[in-house]
């Protein structure tokens, strides 16, 4: 037998494979090998990466090639199925195929053995309902349909879960594989309780928080046929499922389904292209569509199911819109009179804030200085508990100030709050009250957000006060009121996704309260009580809102009238990081792109000292042509020492 040789890619953006001989005592042929990951020599170090291909002959220009350095698994990773996904997303996320595997497989040290995660202890017995009558109308009709994209599309409490579970029941009878697929971490947990006992077999959990071990154990136990149901976040939707027969994307409009790093994909995107591949179904549920998914429904791309009622009962809740504004006080007197009330009954509250820490901007009244973070462009927020001043983006920080630092005035304030100042004035006004605050900086420490979100179900805590955390499919039987305390926190960054943002907000954080009840409030504070997304999310008229924010799209040519990429530089030459893209810009326009924004600076122009700018490259049609003339003008241009770029193929924000 003569020399055999390995293909290897590593987690770089280097579009080209390397060439290694097989090594030595090795008793696997090199075929045996593709899909493995191998420690292997490169430059100065050995560096881990995966093998994609086995040949006798080496690529025409490579004279020789070293031996690998260290097999590291026992079996394949991955087969041809999962490295054509990868090719996929390489090409269409514009990456290369080592970075493509970096995100999709387990990382992490050799294999050993570790015992299974998932399902704890208790195995409460299922009860089984019986569907309503539109949640069997639509469960028959996503089972007996022909087509691959389905939506449901039902109002918070619907019972779409229930749908998807019974689709799910029927897709495994047939001996096929489940993806079910939720957009946080601490819905993946609420999940796992929901399908204890439902199931014979024990599903597999996937998501960012596991180490790199439980993933692997999880990846085996998928492979292996030994899970057929896989439960997890954004990365799951590359689980190694054979025979994939459906795949569930719950909550489709939640952001955190686009990926913020490379490769920027969007877990629906890759979720429609394994279905496309493997014949698999998409079902996507959510009370608030994103607008994208909406005008697919609208085109009949995606087929839509809608529940109207709440099968157990609940009337959906009164919301008030409060006019912060005329209250002078971030707690209005609506509020505090409606929490005293519901506390009153021994029922409970959550308060809602997407903003963490106290207080926002620091300012001088006598000659207007704000301060910002050194690194970033951004103001910093005053933490009270840690009594520092903190960038959100780049974690700077620094001391307080009580003295101007441009003109020594005294005369200085802090405004615009946060969580935390929000649960000082709750406090006072409520002493008596057990409260709790959850955002990401008292959920720090592991375990509490779990154990805070138990002990609220049971009673144990009166008020609960957090942010986005806390607004994202969890269910409450005691709540009684929610209020939103400043709803209006997004609507001023400058991006087209604003209104849709803030509205699916409002709509699905009412729809915590009165779930379980007929009398259940919300309470929406806002300083623009007659923005649209506002009004519309207050008043339920959702789809009122998505004609409105269709028609805003298309004056203004934004998705889905219209695809973007968008490419950032970044460094810390301000002027270099202009020049470079300025250069770019010029390539796409040469090379025939029709619409070319930019270079501009970005909305957050500076992050932790790099200096940001972005191109729009805006495509109304051929998306697939546009997209090979930005992919050739990329490739032809080396990113400048110094310099990163990022490619965000339709971007969700673009800040
Ligand atoms: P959604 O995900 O649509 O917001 P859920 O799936 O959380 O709604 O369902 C809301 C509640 O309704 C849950 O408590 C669920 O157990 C209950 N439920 C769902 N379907 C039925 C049914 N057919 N009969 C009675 N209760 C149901
Ligand atoms: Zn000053
Ligand atoms: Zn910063």
């Amino acid at each position: 037998m003569g020399t055999e040789y390995l293909e290897v890619v590593f987690n770089l953006p280097l579009k080209s494979c390397f060439s290694y001989s097989h090594p030595e005592g090795e008793e696997r042929s090199a075929s045996n090998l593709v899909g493995c990951r191998v420690s292997a020599p490169f430059g100065r170090r050995n560096l881990n990466g995966w093998v994609v291909s086995a040949g006798t002959v080496l690529p025409e220009g490579v004279k020789e090639a070293k031996p690998v350095f260290k097999i590291l698994d026992q079996q394949p990773l991955f087969d041809q199925n999962l490295l054509e996904l990868a090719r996929w997303i390489a090409d269409f996320y514009l990456c290369s195929l080592g970075e493509a595997l970096s995100i999709m497989l387990p990382g992490g040290k050799r294999e050993k053995e570790l015992p299974p995660l998932g399902l704890g202890g208790v195995e409460e017995q299922h009860k089984r309902v019986l569907l309503s009558a539109e949640q069997e109308d639509a469960r028959q009709k996503i089972s007996k349909s022909n087509e691959s994209f389905h939506y449901l599309y039902g109002i918070t409490g619907s019972g779409k879960t229930e749908v998807f579970l019974r689709v799910a029941e029927e897709v495994l009878s047939q001996g096929k594989t489940v993806l079910f697929l939720v957009p946080e971490i601490s819905l993946t947990h609420q999940m796992v309780d929901d399908l204890s006992g439902r199931f014979d077999k024990k599903p597999a959990v996937l998501h960012s928080h596991l180490t790199p071990s439980q993933k692997l154990t999880e990846w085996r136990r998928i492979q292996s046929g030994d899970a057929v149901l896989v439960l997890g976040a954004r990365s799951a939707v590359f689980a190694p499922l054979k025979n994939l027969g459906l795949i569930i994307l719950d909550e489709e409009h939640e952001t955190s389904y686009k990926s913020g790093s490379t490769p920027r994909y969007h877990g629906r995107q890759v979720a429609m292209k394994r279905c496309r591949s493997s014949g698999a179904k998409l079902l996507m549920g959510s009370a608030t569509p994103s607008v994208e998914s909406w005008s697919m429904m609208e085109q009949g791309v995606f087929q839509r199911h809608q529940l109207k009622e709440r099968p157990a009962g609940g009337a959906l809740p009164d919301i008030r819109i409060i006019d912060l504004k005329k209250s002078g006080s971030l707690l209005s007197q609506d509020l505090i009179q409606a929490m005293e009330r519901v506390l009153k009954e021994g029922k409970q509250v959550i308060l809602f804030l997407n903003r963490r820490g106290h207080s926002y901007y620091f300012h001088c009244r006598s000659c207007g200085f704000e301060m910002k973070c050194r690194q970033c462009s951004i103001p910093l927020t005053f933490h009270k508990n840690r009594n520092r001043m903190i960038c959100h983006y780049c974690g700077f920080h620094e001391k307080p100030l009580t003295l101007c630092p441009e003109c020594g005035s005294m005369d200085v304030g802090y405004a615009g709050f946060g969580t935390e100042q929000v649960e000082e004035q709750v406090a006072a006004v409520f002493p008596d009250a057990v409260m709790a605050r959850l955002d990401t900086d008292s959920a720090r420490k592991k375990g509490v957000l779990q154990d805070t979100i138990s002990r609220f179900r049971d009673g144990g805590i009166d008020i609960l006060l957090g942010t986005q955390m806390v607004a994202k499919g969890l269910n409450f039987p005691g709540v009684k009121l929610v209020g939103i305390v400043l709803a209006d926190t997004g609507l001023s960054l400058p991006d087209f996704r604003a209104a849709e943002r803030s509205f699916s907000l409002i709509v699905q954080v009412a729809g915590r309260a009165g779930r379980y009840r007929n009398d259940g409030e919300v309470l929406v504070q806002t300083m623009r009580p007659d923005n649209p997304a506002i009004v519309y999310g207050c008043e339920g008229r959702i789809e009122e809102f998505y004609q409105f924010e269709l028609n805003q799209r298309k004056e203004m040519n934004f998705p889905p009238f219209s695809r973007l990429i968008r490419i950032v530089y970044r460094g810390k030459q301000g002027k270099k990081v202009l020049d470079a893209l300025e250069d770019l810009s010029d390539l796409f326009r040469k090379a025939g792109l029709p619409d070319v924004m930019g270079p501009a600076e970005c909305p957050l122009g500076i992050i932790a000292g790099n200096y940001r700018y972005h191109t729009l490259i805006r495509c109304e049609e051929d998306f697939s042509g546009i997209h090979k003339i930005t992919a050739s003008c990329l490739s032809r241009t080396d990113v400048p020492r110094g310099m990163y770029r990022e490619i965000d193929i339709d971007p969700v924000q673009l800040l």
